[in-house]
Order: C-alpha cells, then structure tokens, then sequence
C-alpha cells in the first residue's frame, strides 16, 4: 500500500518512499509549555497522529519523534519578543521548570483523551542543550555563522536554498519589505542559533557554551533532536502552517548546511482551526481548551470527530454547533454499532473485512492524502448498508477505527436503546440546554419509569439501565 502525500516542499501530491528499507522516520515540532495547548494546537496533532496511523495500517515501521519546547520559543516565530516559557512563569508566578512540567503533563493527558498515540520518542528541549551546541559548533564549522552584539547568527546570505519550502521571494529584502529590528543582523532574514545576551532580565535557563552563557534559539531544538534520533536525514516531517516561513525554514537551513545534504524529504502541515474571528491562538485570547469543553458536556472523541470532518489541509471553523453535530453523529455511531453487536450474536461474523468494498474504498480514501471525511462517509455508508452482515460490518468498523480512533471497539451491547429512550435523553439534553429544568426532570422521571437512569458527568451525560 502506497501513500499519497501532499509535501509542502514542490507543493505537490507525492508518494511516500522510505529512505530506508520499509521504515518511516516521522518528526512533529511540539508544543510550547506554557498553558494548556488549545483546541487548534490539537487539531495538528490529531492530523500528526491519523498520518502515523494510516503509515502503520499500509505496513511500514514507523519511528515517530517529536520535541517539548521548554526554552527559546520566543513570541515572535523569529528573533523578537520575550521568551514564551518565561513569561508564563511570570504571568503565573511559577518556576519555568515547574511550568515546563505542569503543561508537559497536561499536554499528554489531552493527547491521550483524544486518543493520539504517543510518539516513540518524546524528547524535551532543555536535556538536548549538548546536541544543540555539537550542532551548531558544525554549522560555525561549515561557515555559515557570525558573532554579533553577543549573538550567534546564521547568515543565510551563505545557504542559497534559503526559503525554498516557503518559497520565499527574497527579492524582496533588497525592497526593504521586511523590517529589520534587530541591528546585529546583516539580513533581516537571519537568526540566532545562540543567545548569550539575554534580553531578559529574569532568564534562569542558561547554560555554558563556546560562545558564551546563554541559551539557544528555537529553530536549532528541532534540528538537533531529530538528527539525534532520527538521523541526519529522516522521511517526514510535521507541523502547523504557521511554522512555514520561519520556523521550518530555518530548521531546513541550519540542517543542511551542518551536513551539506537533503534533510526532510517530505513536510506535511497541516491547517488552522479557526474561529469566526480568525486564526484560533493563545496570544488573542480567541481559544478552547480540550478541559473546557469537557466543562461543557462534551467528550474528547467528540472533537476528534468534529476535526475528522475537515480535510488537514483545509481551515477548518470551530462552532459549537458543529461540536453538537459531531457529539450526535458519534453517539449515534455508538447506538448503531450496539445493534449490530445484538444482531451478529445471531448472524456469526465470517467474511474478510478487508475484502469489503466499504472498506476499500476508505483505505484508498486514507492513502489519498488522508481524506479523512471521505473514510467517515465510507464508514457510514457501510454502515447503511444492506449486503453485509452484522457481523462482517463490525469487523469492518473495528478495522477502519484503527485509523480513525474513535474508540469504536468500545462499544458494549449494552449501548443498544430502543429509538424511543433515544429519543427521550436527547429531549432531555436539549431542555437542559434551553435551562428547562421542569421539562428536563419530567423526562427523567418518564426515563426511570422506562428503565433508565441518567446521569450528568463531567465527560457528558450518560445513562444505564436500573
Ligand atoms: P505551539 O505550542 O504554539 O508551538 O504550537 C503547537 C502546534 O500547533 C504547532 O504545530 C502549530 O503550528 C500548531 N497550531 C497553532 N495554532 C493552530 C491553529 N489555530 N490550528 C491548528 N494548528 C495550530
Ligand atoms: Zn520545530
């Protein structure tokens, strides 16, 4: 099985061919440790996750690493602005440490709600401060750096594919388009690889290095650690849009000119999630986090549903009436796939799931550039379908799940309910939500006479039978 991949690099749909044997060496930038990621940072990672899977579902050995930023990412994507980890210790009067390991823990614990599997090797920036240095002391070696004003810079004037994965018009320095803000730079499109001057008063991440006390740039972390476990030059590597023009950029740059060869063969990135104001982010304010919608009644699947609906490589507008779209579809999913556990008790399940034209046609959907909301309705038509038994079409689901993630193998025939009890919890819900609190306790009291109690949790409401 071959998949067919978009790769930012050329801008075009290309085949995946392992540099070595049948293995993939996969990377993803991850996150910045200094509050809860939000929903926008999950959906990438969710993107990241259905990749890996659908790699490991046609057959390759995938080795998966990504990155905790804990130092260095300052709050611009280039060289301006305070470092992001110092000022969430600031603004939450914490150390930076105990911040880095506060939102590690929690990043992991959305990650797991959502069921994005853990990568092989999960490496924090702040325990790679020697590959780093040994990194960067190649690229000075190769002469593509200079000291300045207590900084060490690439010099990109040096590395003539500079902007080649942003396709970076760079013309357009000599116009003066990009404001040069840093003096100590001779091209405005020039980064440190070592800071020495701090620019802030309070850093407490410093450590020795030939070219003074300091600490490194964001972009060098990504290199160093993915060279470190994956090799000096590995199959894929991930992450948001945003991180094109700068960051990705700079990694290709300082990669290349330490080994003098092709680092990443592929870049997937995957889009935003947006709002009806724009790019969700932290630093608006314009955000949900995986806890508040929780708060809300919804449950993590629900979202990676909801982000299963957009293609990666589209926007994707966040509404929380597209959450209750996707909430309903997976619960019903849930009640469906209860009744065909209750039907095949008596059907039996033989047949060869992988032989399902279903089933076909979502595996050809997933290697065509991770089409997920064509596996979805693969998924839904197989399951209106007529010509399958109950029993191949659970073995079907549970085979397609295994990219999709949605817990489907979960599912216990006590989910079954009759249409009319279903009927009754979603009358209920929505009394709740319209803050009808008579009707919603008429409903439940006509619930318990049926059977059914129900019950409000954190992660939704749920129901069982008396
Ligand atoms: P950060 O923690 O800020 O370094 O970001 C973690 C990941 O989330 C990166 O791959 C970003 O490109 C990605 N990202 C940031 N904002 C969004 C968004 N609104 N939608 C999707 N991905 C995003
Ligand atoms: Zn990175």
């Amino acid at each position: 099985m071959e998949l067919k991949l978009f790769n930012t690099l050329g801008r075009e749909i290309k085949e995946i061919v392992p540099i070595e044997d049948n293995r993939i060496k996969m990377y993803a930038c991850g996150p910045t440790v200094y509050k809860d990621a939000h929903i926008g940072n999950l959906r990438t990672y969710i993107a990241v996750d259905i990749l890996k899977r659908v790699l490991t579902l046609a057959g390759y050995d995938v080795t998966y690493a990504m990155n905790i930023t804990d130092v260095g990412h300052l709050s611009d994507d280039a060289d301006e602005g305070e470092d992001k980890m110092l000022k969430g210790a600031r603004e939450q009067g914490m150390s930076v440490w105990d911040i880095a390991e506060f939102y590690t823990k929690a990043f992991f614990r959305d990650t797991d709600a959502l069921n994005i599997q853990k990568p092989d090797i999960i490496c924090k920036a702040t325990e790679h401060i020697d590959d780093m240095i040994n990194l960067i002391k190649r690229i000075e070696e190769n002469g593509y750096t200079y000291f300045a004003g207590g900084n060490l810079y690439f010099d990109i004037s040096k590395f003539p594919g500079y902007g080649k994965l942003a396709l970076l018009d760079l013309s357009e320095l000599k116009a003066g388009s990009r404001i040069m803000i840093d003096e100590n730079k001779k091209n405005p499109y020039d980064f440190v690889l070592w800071f020495t001057q701090s620019k802030f008063e309070h850093q407490t991440m410093l450590w020795d290095s030939p070219w003074g006390k300091g600490y490194p740039g964001w972009h060098i972390e990504c290199s160093a650690m993915s060279m470190k476990y994956l090799g000096d030059q590995f199959d894929i590597h991930c992450g948001g849009i945003d991180l094109i023009p700068v960051h990705h950029t700079n990694e290709i740059a300082q990669s290349e000119a330490a080994t003098g060869k092709k680092w990443v063969e592929h870049w997937m990135h995957g889009e935003f999630l947006i709002t009806s104001k724009g790019k969700m982010s932290k630093s608006t304010g314009d955000f949900y986090t995986l806890n508040g919608l929780k708060e809300q009644g919804y449950h993590p699947l629900d979202y990676r549903y909801f982000c299963l609906l957009g293609h990666y490589r589209s926007q994707l507008q966040f509404s929380l009436e597209g959450l209750d779209s996707a909430q309903n579809a997976r619960k019903n999913l849930g009640l469906r796939i209860a009744q065909l556990m209750k039907q095949a008790k008596d059907t039996g399940d033989s047949g060869n799931p992988e032989e399902v034209e279903y089933y076909t046609s979502f595996i050809s959907h997933a290697l065509d550039d991770l089409n997920m909301p064509q596996c979805l309705s693969d998924l839904w038509n197989l399951m209106k379908s007529t010509n399958i038994s109950p029993g191949l079409k659970l073995k079907t689901i549970r085979l397609m799940d295994k990219i999709l993630g949605l817990d489907l193998d979960k599912v216990t025939i006590d989910t079954a309910i009759d249409d009319e009890i279903k009927d009754l919890i979603d009358k209920r819900e929505q009394a709740r939500k319209n803050k009808d609190y008579a009707l919603s306790d008429k409903i439940r009291d006509e619930l318990k006479q049926k059977g059914i109690v129900i019950e409000d949790t954190p992660e939704g409401v749920q129901w069982r039978k008396i």
